[in-house]
């Protein structure tokens, strides 16, 4: 089919399935999927992948759902993540968030702009992609992953080391960015500094070693600390002290021990050595201390056991990129006006897809990203079938390697 008249057919397609397309995320949003706790949205997403007629569906160990349209020679990963935050308080929201209302145009309810509106227009635009034949070239997987919210990144991980058989060429992050291109963002690490004391009671401190004492040193340099490398897109690096944890048996004691954590955000690709090596003056001559990034132990809904690594990697992609210029070209091609191509400001599945695993990426999503985890957590009805187009379009203009 001509690139032209595909374009012309997806945005029908889109336009006869306005309503469906609502009435989809409605019941999306009314099956809590709160994170490690996404079974039944999982299983509901998986159900309608094969009633929308994809080739292939499977739920993974991990938990995950997966979907796959065509089987042509480049292979695309359109990920978006089935787990919300808590729904929280009705009475704040003014409604039960998980009886999603149109108001104007705009749905809202709990995991509308985070994620499941992205989802919703990834499942949509593989469906249209499958009933107008377009899927001739490639290999479309839409994937509904699990626990980002807690691990970004990991699930997706996992997920990739289940199906050793999906080999993507290009990846498609499906987070909110306004309906804008994404070619990079910021990734972080927890840093836990570990200062050592020794326990003595209050009334004879001298005989130990205040363990919080000798960490205030160490928390005085990092908030001053401003020598971070900066990427030209991205930006400086940035740390923070976010917590102080200390080992006292009671009140009278003075602490045996502390912990100090700090966020870490990371804008030039930095390595754990790296950022290691960073906080080595800051801590060398505060006798015992020592610097490492966390490992979290993960038990997904299903059951599968993650040791998460607290450190997620930044990503970009230069605005040339052949990816890039694909979305760009999709952008043109079916909106007729020039895309706004930026950088998020969050950190998303694409730390371990582009960052880690070095496939290329690019993000694009409906809604304002701003309203993520709030209570006005709401997408526009537009731009959601905007979304669907601009998935849909998208595998026209990649290079057709594979
Ligand atoms: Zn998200």
């Amino acid at each position: 089919m001509d690139q032209k008249v595909a374009l012309e057919a997806i945005d029908s397609y889109v336009n006869a399935h306005a309503d469906e397309v609502v009435a989809f995320l409605k019941e999306f949003i009314a099956i809590r999927s709160v994170t490690y706790e996404e079974g039944a949205a999982v299983n509901f997403f998986a159900n309608k992948m094969k009633e929308f007629g994809f080739d292939e569906v499977r739920i993974d160990a991990v938990g995950n759902a997966l979907g796959r349209v065509g089987s042509g020679k480049a292979t695309l990963l359109y990920d978006a993540h089935i787990d919300t935050v808590e729904p929280g308080n009705p009475a704040v929201w003014g409604m039960n968030p998980l009886e999603a209302q149109v108001v104007d145009g705009v749905l809202r309810g709990r995991g509308a702009v985070d994620d499941k509106g992205c989802l919703t227009a990834a499942a949509f635009a593989g469906r249209a992609i499958k009933e107008l034949e377009l899927d001739k070239d490639i290999t479309l997987w839409v994937s509904g992953s699990i626990s980002e919210e807690d691990v970004e990144g990991s699930c997706v991980k996992a997920m990739m080391e289940e199906s050793t058989d999906i080999k993507p060429d290009y990846i498609l992050v499906a987070e909110s960015s306004d309906n804008r291109i994404v070619r990079g963002h910021k990734g972080r690490a927890l840093i836990k500094i570990d200062v050592p004391g020794k326990c003595a009671h209050a009334s004879a401190a001298w005989r130990g070693e205040n363990a919080l004492i000798k960490s205030l040193p160490i928390m005085e340099r990092i908030d001053k600390f401003n020598e971070f490398v900066e990427d030209p897109f991205l930006g400086c690096g940035t740390i923070e002290v976010t917590k102080v944890e200390c080992d006292t048996p009671s009140l009278n004691t003075i602490p045996g021990g502390a912990v100090i954590t700090c966020d870490r955000r990371i804008s030039c690709g930095e390595s754990i050595e790296e950022l290691l090596k960073e906080i080595e003056p800051m801590i060398s001559d505060v006798k015992g201390a020592s610097a490492r990034i966390d490992t979290e132990h993960v038990t997904t809904y299903t059951g599968y056991q993650m040791e998460c690594v607290d450190y997620f990697p930044s990503w970009v992609l230069e605005e040339q990129h052949p990816l890039i210029q694909a979305g760009v070209a999709a952008y043109k091609g079916m909106f007729e006006r020039e895309p706004v191509v930026g950088r998020w400001d969050f950190c998303t599945n694409a730390t371990h897809l582009c960052g880690r695993m070095g496939i290329p990426a690019i993000g694009y999503g409906p809604g304002d990203s701003s309203l993520c985890h709030s209570t006005d957590d709401k997408v526009p009805v537009a731009e959601l079938l905007d979304a669907i187009r601009f998935y849909a379009a998208l595998p026209l203009f990649v290079p057709k390697k594979g």
